[in-house]
């Protein structure tokens, strides 16, 4: 988070940010208990902040080009709900929390590409959670604070999301990625080598929540632990059953919950993987987990779609690059490629070229220079 503060005719503005994310690998697996692999992106969500002297919290979303305002003291979530119930769950949520909240004048704008997988929904929330606490001079621990922001966006914005997006915002650190065990919140942190290079392209096709497919693969997860539960009690979520009992429980499952199932617990296991390989710098070992997570989310999990296995298609012919996948909860959205740094250029101008056939416009491609944590505060 950075604070900049600006002071007019005894009126203290201050403006605060927090990054996007970019899960590297372990995609469908947090709301499974298993683990994740963000680290933040370099593209941030900032809000303007004012204090007011009543009750009254109105937000204008230059991205949007709206302005809402509500009482932070009728707050009830909406069916459907919009934009303004993201901001209006982390208000509720802060005050659930004994956190005293005054009325505010916001002004949000965010240069991340919204619904396409790199969490501005999680950096939005950060972003106001830290406008409102830095306004009213209130602290919240980090790990507190992602876990109110998720509350917020699953009570109030009807998203069933996993604690990864606002974990990874708010406790991520400069440069690292964190493998994050989303049961016992337990992190390890790991520098992203200086010869790997993440190249986030997005397919131009937007996925739509909450009405999308995202739910029914939370409620298809649930159903295979159910059914998995009636003979081992002790599998509580998707994360506690061995492949080899998946794979033995075929039948029972149903080639649909089968599949699903199949996907986060190899999904799992690719994750853990992942981060050792980006221990030992191993950038190509790093590139075929890559591909594999892909296989699996358009295979088991079925959540890819034709743009984005093109996509994958074209970015993977060119050379240095050593993996692509679809990320974020799937049907569109942003692809990653794990590449050789050195060559970036030549590769983003390549993918830019071809997949402009597809997209018939250019593709917006953005490459990962290391973020600035929603923690760090400055004073300009
Ligand atoms: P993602 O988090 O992958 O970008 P989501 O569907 O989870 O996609 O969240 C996108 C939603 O978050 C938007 O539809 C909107 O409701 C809210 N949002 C994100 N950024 C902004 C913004 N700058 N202004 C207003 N609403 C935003
Ligand atoms: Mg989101």
């Amino acid at each position: 988070m950075v604070k900049i503060l600006i002071t007019n005719k005894n009126i203290l503005t201050s403006v605060f940010q927090a990054p996007g994310r970019i899960n590297i690998i372990g995609e469908h697996t947090d709301y499974n208990e298993g683990l994740v692999l963000p680290t933040n992106l370099d593209l941030y969500t900032k809000v303007t902040a004012n204090a007011r002297d009543d009750d009254i919290i109105q937000v204008t979303s230059s991205n949007f080009g709206q302005t809402e305002s509500f009482s932070i003291n009728q707050i009830a979530p909406n069916n459907p709900p919009t934009w303004i119930n993201y901001i209006q769950g982390v208000v509720a949520e802060l005050r659930e929390n004994n956190i005293p909240i005054t009325g505010a004048d916001l002004v949000v704008s965010s240069d991340i590409p919204i619904g396409a997988g790199l969490s501005s929904s999680a950096s939005l929330e950060l972003a106001i959670a830290h406008a409102l606490l830095g306004i009213g001079k209130n602290k919240v621990a980090a790990q507190k604070l992602a876990q109110i922001c998720q509350n917020a966006e699953t009570k109030y914005a009807g998203v069933n999301c996993g604690i990864m997006d606002q974990h990874s915002v708010a406790c991520g650190r400069k440069g690292q990625a964190m493998l994050l065990d989303c049961r016992t919140m337990e992190s390890k942190y790991v520098e992203i080598p200086a010869n790997l290079s993440l190249i986030v392209i997005d397919s131009g096709v937007t996925h739509n929540l909450p009405d999308g497919e995202y739910n029914s693969r939370t409620d298809e997860c649930r159903a295979a632990v159910k059914l998995l539960q009636a003979t081992y009690p002790a599998i509580q979520a998707l994360r506690d059953a061995p492949i080899k009992l998946i794979d033995q429980e075929k039948d029972q499952l149903g080639i649909i919950l089968y599949s699903r199932a199949r996907h986060v617990v190899t999904e799992i296991e690719r994750t853990v993987a992942a981060f050792n390989a980006l221990i030992k710098k191993d950038i190509r070992l790093l590139g075929s987990l890559i591909s594999a997570s892909h296989a699996s989310l358009r295979d088991d999990f079925d959540v890819s779609c034709p743009e984005i296995d093109q996509l994958v298609q074209i970015a993977d012919s060119c050379s240095g690059v050593y993996g692509t996948r679809m990320i974020g909860a799937g049907f569109g959205g942003c692809a990653l490629s794990i590449a050789e740094a050195s060559v970036t250029k030549k590769i983003v101008d390549q993918i830019r070229e071809n997949y402009s056939k597809v997209l018939e416009s250019e593709p917006w491609i953005h490459v990962l220079k290391p973020a600035t944590p929603a923690m760090e505060v400055r004073h300009l």
